[in-house]
Parts: structure tokens; C-alpha cells; sequence
């Protein structure tokens, strides 16, 4: 759903005779809304970029780095915890 989206979905919802006698109940929706908003663009930000983990060796402490953001880490995960960067199928460990 995009902002326009949002913003029509509120208007629709949100504005109509019936939330006259019911503020509190178009408040929610229009904070739904807003949800809605906030997880698409987590959407975009991880399907827009990739890394991989970079093997320091098993000497290192901190063994894993990510390529993109530079953060190192006891344990690989499918999404850098730092920049989001999404992972998947960097090493055939996962
Ligand atoms: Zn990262």
C-alpha cells in the first residue's frame, strides 16, 4: 500500500458519517493504516539490499562480518541486525 493509498483508505474509512459518533474507533484505523506504511518500506529496504557474511576464521572471536555495513558477529543470521541487509544464501551455513 502506498502513502496515496493510505491516505485514500483514511479518507474513505475514516471520514464518513458513521465517525461522527465514533473518533476513537477511525483513530484506529488511521494508526493501522500507518502500520501499514511502516512494514512496506521494511519491505523495501530488505528486498533492496543483499550482502553476504564474510568468514574471518574460526580464530576470531567475532568470526562473521557483514559485507555492506561492516558489523561482526558471534552468529550468522538471514538479516544483518545492524543494516538489514538480507543474507540469504550467502553461505552454505544458514
Ligand atoms: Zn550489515
Amino acid at each position: 500500500m502506498t502513502r496515496a493509498e493510505t491516505i485514500e483508505y483514511i479518507k474513505t474509512n475514516c471520514y464518513g458519517e458513521w465517525c461522527k459518533d465514533d473518533w476513537r474507533n477511525a483513530m484506529d484505523m488511521a494508526i493501522e493504516a500507518l502500520k501499514m506504511i511502516d512494514e512496506s518500506k521494511t519491505a523495501d529496504v530488505v528486498e533492496a539490499v543483499h550482502a553476504e557474511w564474510v568468514d574471518k576464521g574460526e580464530d576470531y572471536v567475532l568470526r562473521w562480518s557483514c559485507s555492506n555495513c561492516g558489523r561482526k558477529d558471534t552468529h550468522i543470521y538471514n538479516f544483518c541486525p545492524d543494516c538489514g541487509a538480507d543474507m540469504r544464501g550467502s553461505t552454505d551455513e544458514i
